[in-house]
């Protein structure tokens, strides 16, 4: 879902002819525009650019000013430049290496001779020869250096050729750089944009209301959009990019302010009246600690919410080991008390397992029954279930996604949980809350999220934080050891089983298959018993196990019965053991940040000091920033941010089903301050307009519902 949409453009049917200048529309296909054929297009089509508005959308990767380019004889070695040369020889070497050329060329820019080196280019000699018999000049972009007393030289140079019609559009201005691909010179795209600009400006529309364009000083769409592409100025370039982004932004979160609006104030939903302090004494009276201030505060929160007549949308945010299932567990009795019944959903099969068995203890000394639903129940079993679901016999479910396939029938669904959201996409939480009439829902992360993807994704939800972590809860001294201090690490994990603590050794990650990873898993546990610690119970968990082994292994593990527990990342969400205070990661710089602190969060659960070693001995910068910033720090919001910056936001949350939009020119780390901005200009709007009615916001409206994504955020219902 991006705002705006290329997708949301429809793709060309007519034929590119007599269309008159008055039914000119942006979504009109590229073959409108003079010199573009239709082999032009299919190459256009593959870079996504289907319509003009695609192409006035493509934001260049970078400027090039061509308004003063560097002369050769002041060119510094290492420096990035722009030059402007006549071509004078072309040659090529081959090497002792059979096959492998290189191709040298002269050029000259009055003030000295420079030369750019190719590889494995030969078909650009005949080019550049040619260049050179002609005097032809070029353009030419890179990385400068200096080999010995020789000329200036650079290597793989970006060039272009420049007419000797003078061509306007490449020389004695800002250039733009775009992405572009195979078949397309950025000298013929360069043009297409320009000859789009051209015929098509007087089309783009204004959708930002004029007091938001004053207040922000933002430049108008037309100007933004023209100098985008062809700058007047570098700062006019920046200013530009930023009214673009601010546009992108505010988009999203008009967007968003409205389906919280219509959350908040239209959607009714029922209204469970909780008694609080009735509430707190069975919480006392089942629970074996005191809960903590943060803990209240967000069980308050919720029954603020579902009591208000309004539908409940909250997110949990807490770190790992902050105490959110107690929380959900404290939802849920509102809501079976109230007579309805609550589900709750976990991103894995143990997890799941987990909770029931704690919903369990805790619950049914109240009456109130347990249901546990997952994918790998018996048919039979299956078929149970769901009736006693259907039948309301079943008061509260805990599942998988199971929970969300077709079949599974609630009598009377009041609240729906989903434990490590950002497990799951927008688009799961969606299909849970369909399984009742407006069930009031609960989204829980222990993922601290960077306050730039809060706003992004879940904006539309009001936000509880935990940020205290139960009391007695020690550090956990995190050190990072390599492969050859092995022994010392086996050391003195035998004295802290010696006495009477429990570990995890997780397995290093094998991403190409399940059953590989199997294999690694199945041999390490091997390895463990026999050779390193014969004298203590090695347990193996990992993903292919049946999921009665499973239970059967964690319950083990629980009780005391296992020492080590060799696993793979199936234990890294969820999984709480108290007594175990050490885990070792074998090759540590495979795992990504967050998945790190979440594995560490397997210990420092109870009063025991607690240790996390990583073994590793990264060979990428990245790998060993990892490294370090895990040994750093245990603040999850801190590491939140780093990973933030190592990866970016796509890979952290898998784009499409997460429901994190990607913007075209906009960058939610980059530009965080623009999105606050927006955000707050965005719900203020929404609170004097709800509806967009105003005649001052009829275009914005207009484009909302030409975006897909502000169409679907505008008819939630
Ligand atoms: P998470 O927030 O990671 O889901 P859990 O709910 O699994 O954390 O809680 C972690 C551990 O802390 C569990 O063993 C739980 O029983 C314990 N716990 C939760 N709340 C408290 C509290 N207020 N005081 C002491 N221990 C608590
Ligand atoms: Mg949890």
């Amino acid at each position: 879902m991006s705002t705006p949409s290329k997708g949301s453009f429809r793709h060309p049917t007519t034929i590119p002819d007599e269309k008159n200048h008055a039914s000119r529309a942006l979504d009109d296909g590229v073959q409108f525009l003079k010199g573009v054929g239709p082999t032009v297009a299919q190459i256009l089509a593959k870079m996504n650019l289907h319509t003009v508005g695609d192409l006035l959308r493509h934001v260049p990767r970078r400027y090039e000013d061509r308004t003063r380019f560097r002369r050769l004889s002041e060119i510094m070695p290492g420096e990035m430049a722009t030059l402007h040369g006549r071509v004078i020889a072309a040659d090529t070497q081959g090497t002792s290496r059979k096959n492998f050329q290189i191709t040298k060329v002269l050029i000259d820019d009055g003030s000295g001779i420079g030369q750019l080196v190719f590889f494995q280019q030969p078909y650009l000699l005949r080019q550049f020869q040619e260049m050179a018999h002609a005097g032809r000049w070029i353009v030419v972009y890179g990385m400068a250096k200096r080999s010995g007393y020789g000329p200036v030289e650079i290597e793989r140079a970006e060039w272009e050729e420049v007419g000797d019609d003078g061509d306007a559009l490449s020389t004695n201005r800002i250039v733009p750089i775009y992405p572009t691909t195979e078949g397309i010179s950025q000298k013929r795209l360069r043009r297409i944009i320009y000859a789009a600009l051209q015929s098509y400006e007087s089309r783009i529309e204004e959708p930002l209301p004029p007091d938001v364009l004053l207040k922000h000083r933002l430049l108008d769409r037309r100007t933004s959009i023209r100098n985008l592409h062809f700058p007047d100025s570098l700062a006019m370039m920046e200013a530009a990019r930023r009214r673009l982004i601010f546009e992108e932004f505010f988009l999203l979160q008009v967007g968003l302010a409205r389906r919280r609006k219509i959350n908040t104030h239209e959607i009714r939903a029922h209204r469970i009246v909780v008694d609080v302090d009735r509430l707190k004494e069975d919480l006392r009276r089942i629970s074996s600690f005191e809960l903590t201030g943060a803990q209240w505060r967000a069980i308050e929160d919720i029954a603020k919410d579902i009591s208000s007549g309004r539908v409940m949308n909250r997110l949990i945010q807490g770190d790992v080991g902050s105490g959110k299932t107690m929380v959900a567990v404290a939802a849920m009795m509102m809501a079976v008390e109230a007579g309805f019944q609550a589900a709750m959903m976990a991103p894995t099969e143990i997890l799941a397992q987990q909770h029931a068995i704690v919903l369990k203890r805790l619950l049914e000394p109240l009456s109130i029954p347990i249901e546990l639903s997952i994918g790998s129940l018996r048919a039979k079993e299956k078929e149970l279930a769901r009736t006693r679901i259907a039948s309301g016999e079943s008061r509260i479910v805990v599942g998988t996604h199971a929970l969300i396939q077709e079949g599974v029938e609630f009598q009377r669904l009041g609240l729906a949980v989903i434990d490590e959201q950002h497990r799951f996409g927008v688009l799961q939480r969606q299909a849970l809350q369909k399984k009742g009439e407006q069930p009031h829902v609960l989204v829980m992360t222990a993922t601290p999220i960077p306050r730039t993807l809060t706003l992004t994704v879940y904006g539309d939800l009001d936000t509880s934080i935990i940020h205290e972590l139960p009391p007695g809860r020690k550090p956990i001294k995190t050190h990072w050891k390599r492969a050859e201090q092995a022994a010392e690490v086996y050391s003195a994990m035998q004295r802290l089983i010696h006495q009477g603590r429990q570990a995890y050794i997780v397995c290093p990650l094998v991403e190409e298959s399940e059953k590989l990873q199997m294999k690694a898993a199945t041999r390490l546990a091997e390895h463990i018993q026999q050779e390193v610690f014969p004298h203590f119970r090695v347990g193996l968990l990992h993903g292919q196990m049946r999921s009665e082994e499973k239970e059967e292994v964690m319950r083990r593990f629980k009780a005391h019965d296992l020492d080590i527990l060799v696993a793979t990342t199936v234990i890294e969400v969820g999984i709480d053991v108290p007594n175990a205070s050490v885990i070792v990661i074998e090759d540590a710089d495979r795992f990504g940040l967050a998945q790190l602190h979440q594995l560490r969060g397997r210990v420092g659960r109870g009063e025991h000091a607690s240790y996390c070693i990583l073994m590793a001995s990264p060979r990428t910068e990245d790998g060993i920033t990892r490294m370090s910033v895990m040994v750093e720090t245990q603040d999850g919001f801190r590491i939140a941010e780093e990973d933030l910056k190592l990866r970016g936001p796509g890979e952290i949350f898998g784009t499409r089903q997460s429901g994190l939009p990607e913007f075209y020119i906009g960058d939610i780390v980059r530009d965080v301050q623009i999105m606050d901005e927006a955000r707050r200009t965005a719900f203020e709007l929404i609170e004097n307009d709800p509806n967009l009615s105003l005649p001052e916001h009829r275009l914005l409206h207009r484009e909302l519902q030409r975006s897909r994504a502000g169409f679907e955020l505008i008819h939630v219902s």
